[in-house]
């Protein structure tokens, strides 16, 4: 299979090329369609593999969606949420979302994606205004988000999709309270998705408390 039979849209398609991705990974190949469905997933996937686009591209797919149905509003949003163990990790992979939205805007085909970095050490009037537009995507890691949620300047209420990267590592730092509160946000049912390079036995418990009738993606 190719990007172009997982409904990956024309510009994103030829951006990835520029970047010579050209042809999908295994974790894209199974992930992407699976994520883009709706299901609950976890990819068990180590740095390297591309795991990244298999979660972002859904989610930037899944924001596409729902502007075609339903345009933002102003202050709405996100409707995925994206946590990362650290604020490295977060960078990059919100970087990778604003290029991939960038090429999606430069058409004029499609509507904005706004997406918005929340990490530690980042100016919150900057973030207030992409805020105030709405915003569909938010990349942040645990500390920073439950901070903004905590204070009611972002809110979970529209978000449908949360993926976690890195949950091994993220667990091993001490975040599963944190993001059970995260979980605790959304307002909707939501759909789960969880990448870890390892599956120990604390991941095992937390994913089925968490997941629902996750699809397995072993590559
Ligand atoms: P990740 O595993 O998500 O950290 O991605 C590792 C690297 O692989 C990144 O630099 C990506 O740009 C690159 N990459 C991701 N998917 C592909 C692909 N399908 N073909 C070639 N390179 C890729």
């Amino acid at each position: 299979p190719a990007f172009a039979d997982m409904k990956v849209p024309r510009p994103i398609l030829d951006y990835l090329r520029t970047k010579g991705i050209k042809k999908p990974s295994p974790i894209q190949i199974q992930g992407i369609p699976t994520a883009f469905a709706g299901r609950d997933m976890i990819g068990i996937a180590f740095t390297g593999s591309g795991k990244t686009l298999a979660f972002t591209l859904p989610a930037i797919m899944q924001s596409l969606e729902m502007e075609a149905k339903l345009p933002f509003v102003r202050g709405e949003g996100p409707v995925g949420l994206i946590i990362c163990p650290s604020r490295e990790l977060a960078r990059q992979t919100y970087e990778g979302c604003v290029a991939m939205c960038d090429a999606l805007k430069q058409t004029g085909q499609y509507p904005e994606i706004r997406s918005l970095l929340c990490i530690g050490g980042i100016n919150m009037a900057e973030q207030g205004e992409v805020l105030n537009k709405g915003v569909h995507i938010v990349v942040a890691t645990p500390g920073r988000l439950i901070d903004m949620l905590d204070k009611n300047k972002l809110n979970a209420n529209n978000c449908k999709y949360l993926c976690m990267d890195e949950a091994d590592r993220m667990i091993d730092m001490g975040f599963e309270e944190d993001v059970r509160s995260i979980m605790s946000h959304f307002k909707y049912q939501r759909q789960t998705l969880l990448f870890s390079a390892t599956m120990p036995r604390k991941i095992q418990d937390f994913a089925q408390q968490s997941l629902i009738d996750p699809i397995l993606v072993n590559v």
